[in-house]
């Protein structure tokens, strides 16, 4: 956008109404050429100081004193609408007194409605001839009436002229404005542009946010070296869980898996092999779980698979499939083939505990019975007490 067509514009909506600003340019050239038609048609008759005293006013201070009335006026836009009323009034009286000269009065006529009509609208074109013939009764209850129409080739002329240059003057004053009104319709549309591109760069923005937050999220859930959910993720979703099965009056079970002598794994092929192999077992859980069961890493080599809605029987027929799976696993690492086996701990709701900890709590005294008792075994919570000591 052109600094100088913002800066003019602003300028114009600070100072004065448009009305205001355009019509006190108008109504001086308006008068000046009227004054010019008058002064030639008059003066070959001889009139008093009187008269031309009048004569300055009207046509050079007047239009002056119209605009200083409407400086001082808190509404410049009224203040020049009732201006525009006084012109039409005092320009019916002028019409009137000298007679109605034609060309004179016709010049008069239509410029006074053309200011009415572009400042007013439609309503101009009634309000204008009223005041204007108001003007005229007025001027005739003072001098008598009197028609004398005619007027000179000189003074034709220079009605003719001065009306032509006065509607120039309207034409490039007009065309300036709407020049500079689709100037400023165009610096909004552009700054609209703007806003928009700005808009949706940051709904952009905001949705990349959005998508970083929900990886975050399911980053801090996630164990980085398996892929399953940590333990993290079980703090919230655990009870939540546990109360969706006692209102839906399910059981929920859980399945506490260890990986047996990992240690070993890891001593006798090293730390990566023992990784692989911890990415293989949980591969291997996550594949074998339903939808609704959740696969977490709990440990280093510790593994908990929570399965709602599952009685106990079936969970133990569960666990005995996956110590049988991965006891026929075979992961392997370079040339390497290893062969790895694992210790299950079952508990479940609501035989062993109602609690998400108590239940944990039982999945691993069955875990370590299952340990203690040879390893590559499944060890319900039940079973566990009763093998117990003490
Ligand atoms: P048990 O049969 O009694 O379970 O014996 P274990 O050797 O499997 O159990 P222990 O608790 O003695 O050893 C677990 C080992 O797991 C110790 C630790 O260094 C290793 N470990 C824990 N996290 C990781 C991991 O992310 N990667 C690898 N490679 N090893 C890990
Ligand atoms: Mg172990
Ligand atoms: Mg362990």
């Amino acid at each position: 956008m052109e600094s100088g067509v913002s800066a003019g514009t602003l300028d114009l909506a600070k100072t004065h109404h448009w009305v205001a600003v355009n019509s006190y340019r108008v109504r001086v050239a308006a008068f000046a050429l009227v004054g010019i038609s008058i002064a030639l048609h008059v003066f070959p008759a001889s009139h008093g100081a009187l008269f031309w005293t009048a004569f300055v006013l009207q046509f050079a201070v007047y239009p002056h004193l119209m605009q200083w009335r409407t400086r001082r006026s808190g509404k410049p836009e009224k203040a020049e609408l009732d201006n525009l009323i006084v012109d039409a009034v005092v320009s019916g009286a002028w019409a009137a007194g000298l007679g109605f000269p034609l060309w004179i009065t016709a010049a008069l006529f239509l410029a006074t409605l053309l200011n009415h009509t572009i400042m007013r609208g439609l309503p101009g074109i009634l309000i204008c001839p009223v005041a204007l013939l108001s003007g005229a009764l007025a001027s005739t209850t003072v001098v008598a009436f009197q028609l004398s129409t005619d007027t000179n080739g000189l003074v034709t002329l220079s009605s003719i002229v001065g009306l032509a240059i006065y509607l120039s003057l309207m034409g490039v004053e007009f065309f300036t404005y709407i020049r500079r009104l689709h100037e400023v319709q165009g610096a909004v549309a552009s700054q609209k542009q703007i806003l928009e591109d700005a808009n949706s760069a940051l709904h952009e923005q905001i949705s990349q946010i959005h998508d970083l937050q929900d990886k975050l999220r399911e980053q801090a859930n996630r164990d980085s070296l398996t892929g399953l959910f940590n333990r993290r993720y079980l703090e919230g979703t655990l009870e939540r869980e546990m109360a969706r099965c006692k209102r839906e009056g399910t059981p929920m079970t859980m399945l506490l898996l260890d990986i047996d002598h990992f240690k070993l794994i890891n001593d006798t092929y090293g730390h990566q092999a023992g990784d692989e192999v911890l990415r293989v077992f949980a591969q291997a859980l996550h594949d074998s779980a339903r939808a609704e069961d959740i696969v977490c890493r709990y440990g280093g080599e510790e593994f908990l698979l929570v399965l709602p809605k599952m009685p106990l029987d079936i969970a133990r027929e569960r666990g005995e499939f996956l110590r049988k799976l991965f006891a026929e696993t075979i992961v392997p690492f370079g040339e390497l083939r290893i062969r790895i086996t694992a210790s299950i701990g079952i508990a479940g709701t609501p035989d062993h505990s109602d609690s998400t900890d108590g239940l944990i709590r039982c999945a691993d005294q069955a875990l370590y019975l299952a340990k203690r008792n040879g390893r590559n075994r499944v060890v319900t919570f039940g079973d566990a007490i009763q093998e117990l000591p003490g």
